[in-house]
Formats: C-alpha cells, structure tokens, sequence
C-alpha cells in the first residue's frame, strides 16, 4: 500500500463491540487474566503494551516499512533507549551538529554509562573512517542535521558501521517517513520525535524507534528498556499521534512547496547573507538530496546579512510567523537557535530557523518581507 493508504489504515479497524470508526481510548491500566493463565488479547499491563500504544506502533511500522515499531514518551526517551541498550565500553559515533538535546545526551551523561563518543563531520567519510574502531558499538546520524541543513550519506556510512559490526541509527524527524527512507538505504534503526511532523499540531509529545530487524537482540533490549524503564507515552498521547499522522502525506506536500517557494524567496533577498535548504540547487550537498530524499522538507534555515541582535529583531517582527522552539506543526515558526541551543552551541549566531506551515505561501512571504524590510 502506499504512504496515504498506510497513514490513514495501518494499525487501525473499526471498533468491534461499537461499531465506531475513530478508535477508542482505553484508558484502563490493567487487563483481565484467565482461569488458564492467558490473556485475551496479549494485554496485561499498561505499562508492557496496551491498544492505542499497538495501534500507534502498527502504524509507525508500517510507514517506515520496518519490522517493528516501539513508542516513547518523547525522542529524546527514544533516543535515550538506544544508548541505554549498548553494552557498557561501547564506543559511539555521533554527528558535532545535531539536535541539541541529543548532543547534550553523548556529552554530558554517556561518558557516566561506560560509553565513550566520538564527535564528527558527518559530511565527510574519511572522518568517519578514521573515527570508525573494532568497538563501535553505533554510529548516530541525524540526516538533515539541526539547524544547518547538513546531509549525510546513509547509503555510505551503513557500510561502514556495518564492516565493523556497529548498528546504525537514524534520526529520521526532519525528514520524516515520507521524506527519506533509512531502512532502503541500509539503517538499522530510526528514530522519530513524534512531537513534530507525525504529532503535526504543536499539542503532543512522543517518540519512537523503529527497527529493520525485529529479530535482533539489540532490539530485544530496547523493548524490554521500553516496558522497564517505562517512558511510555500514555494511551490519549498515542491517539493524538495517529490521529495526527492520518493526514501526514497531505500536510507534508504543503509544507514541502510552502518551504521551498520561502528558501527561493530568502535566496533571492538583499537582506539574507545565505539560506540553508537540501532543494535548493545551492545546498552544498544538492546532489546528494535528490539522490537520497524522496522530498526536501518543510524546515529552511538562513543567516541575516548583520549580527545576533538583527537576526533577533527580525524574528520579534514577523506577524504570522510565531517566534517558538519546536516544528512540525501546522503554524509557521521562526526562531533565533544559538540562544536556544546556549553555551555550547556551534550555531552561527545571525542564523534563524524557520518550520514552514501551512498557511498560505503569499501571506509567508508577505510577513517575512516586512521583517526583513
Ligand atoms: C525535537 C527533536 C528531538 C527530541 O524530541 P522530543 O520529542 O522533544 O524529546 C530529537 N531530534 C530532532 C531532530 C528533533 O527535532
């Protein structure tokens, strides 16, 4: 079936006891036994598995055409799975740009769990060959990265980590299923913040982990941290989420052309020293973008012809852009990300990012204009 069939059907039926076409939700923590010891629908406990999480995994699984999907209360719970299932001395390889949290994570607290990290140009392989060792137990990517726009090569660095039997993950949100699909190009997990386009309406929080392999027993051990370590999402959090990615094809064709039509309108302004966007055919890395991404995506970044203050007026005086973090939703934000991101943060400091909405490309362009102006 194609992304639009999947999105609306996968994980979903009619409800059997009332007929209804919108799922329920069951709230309900615990689930009947048997005399024999059974279950009648494999429910035991809310925490372990319950129907709106299955549903929202069926559905994760099957848009990313993986064996398994495994939902968390948030990416970053999600992303701390991965690393609390290597074992200890492990050594990862991750991206120096990325999203914040997730570098902060690999920094600040692997080092404590016994891994040690490697931080490299994801867009240069002779970096990642030499970064590459017998111990790499993973090698983490994040394709396009946070806030810049850079691509990696999923193709080429899954051959590598897997000539020396490390895993890789990808962090998939930018993208999102219908973007770029890792497990074509040889990943062995992605990961989603479900918090952004899947969720899609700025009002849930979620993440997940899907795995090409549901065999392995590194996957084994992301389940079981899921049941144990319990960032679960709860069942209303999983409805929100597959009700949201119902209409995720839909809303990704608008975000892709609205966010394309503003980078070539960006690209083309006085006021605008460079624009970061993986369609443009000035992206560094274009060639790789049509290779690899299936669309370009509705995020666009760009770096105003003046210094951190110009780049922070002209994110106050926009009228239908919202100057907030986050993306994915169907409102325009824009925002000043070296102040976000804080201290350590690699990000120029004239650069804003900007999640392209829904709402009509005119009225875009006619308030960036304006802030600009
Ligand atoms: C938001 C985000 C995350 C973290 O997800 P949360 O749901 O906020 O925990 C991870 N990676 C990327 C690329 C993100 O945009």
């Amino acid at each position: 079936m194609h992304p639009e069939t999947l999105a609306i059907h996968a994980g979903r039926s009619t409800d059997p006891t009332t007929g209804a076409v919108a799922p329920p939700i069951h709230l309900s923590t615990t689930f009947l036994r048997l005399s024999d010891g059974s279950f009648p629908a494999d429910f035991n406990y809310i925490r372990h598995n319950n129907p709106n999480r299955q549903s929202l995994e069926t559905c994760l699984a099957a848009l990313e055409h993986g064996a398994e999907a495994a939902a968390f209360a948030s990416g970053m719970a999600a992303t701390s799975a991965v690393l609390q299932a290597l074992p200890h001395g492990s050594h990862v390889v991750a991206p120096l740009d990325g999203y914040t949290g997730t570098l902060s994570l690999l920094r600040d607290h692997a080092p404590r769990w016994g891994l040690s990290v490697t931080f490299v140009d994801m867009t240069k392989l002779d970096e990642i060959d030499h970064a590459l060792k017998p111990a790499t137990a993973l090698v983490w990517i994040e394709t396009p990265s946070n806030p810049e726009l850079r691509l990696t090569d999923i193709q080429a660095v899954a051959e590598r980590a897997h000539a020396v039997g490390a895993i890789l993950a990808c962090d998939n949100t930018w993208a999102t299923p219908l973007g770029q699909q890792p497990f074509t190009l040889g990943a062995d997990i992605v990961m989603h913040s479900t918090t952004k386009y899947l969720g899609g309406h700025s009002d849930v929080q979620g993440g997940a982990l899907i795995a090409h392999d549901a065999q392995s027993e590194f996957w084994h051990t992301i389940r079981h941290l899921q049941h144990i370590g319990g960032a679960v999402p709860s069942p209303f959090d999983c409805w929100l989420i597959l009700r949201g990615i119902q209409t995720l094809p839909y809303r990704m064709r608008g975000h892709v052309a609205n966010a394309q039509q503003v980078a070539a309108f960006l690209a083309e302004h006085p006021a605008v020293e460079r624009v970061h966007y993986p369609g443009l055919a000035s992206h560094p890395q274009f060639e790789l973008a049509q290779r690899q991404m299936l669309t370009s995506g509705g995020m666009v970044s760009f770096q105003v012809r003046g210094d951190a203050d110009l780049a922070r007026r002209v994110a106050s005086s926009t009228k239908i852009w919202t100057q907030a973090t986050s993306l994915g939703g169907v409102e325009s934000l824009i925002e000043h990300r070296a102040s976000v991101e804080g201290g350590q943060t690699r990000t120029p400091e004239n650069l804003l990012r900007l999640s392209v909405g829904l709402e009509h490309p005119d009225d875009l362009l006619a308030d960036l204009a304006q802030a600009l102006g």
